[in-house]
């Protein structure tokens, strides 16, 4: 889907997120992150030790003025319906 920027209307463009995170200093800045985000009350799950994410955040950067935003795009286990009847 294409966005415009909501500052200056110029498109959108998808980007990745760089890890800065890491500790190690091999690894800071080498690895792009798939973030992902949880209900507020979700909890780490007992037996996987992960909290269980509703789905992943996309960023989205504006090349005008630099904007970024940041959209959550639902994990469904299923596939889309309608990207069948589109095809
Ligand atoms: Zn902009």
């Amino acid at each position: 889907m294409t966005r415009e920027c909501p500052d200056c209307k110029a498109q959108l463009r998808d980007v990745k997120l760089i890890d800065a995170t890491a500790h190690d200093l091999l690894l800071e800045g080498c690895q792009h992150v798939d973030l992902a985000y949880a209900a507020p009350e979700a909890n780490r799950s007992f037996f996987f030790g992960k909290i269980p994410a509703l789905g992943r955040v996309r960023a989205q950067l504006c090349p005008e003025c630099g904007r970024m935003l940041l959209y959550g795009e639902s994990s469904s286990p299923k596939q889309d319906p309608e990207a069948e009847s589109r095809g």
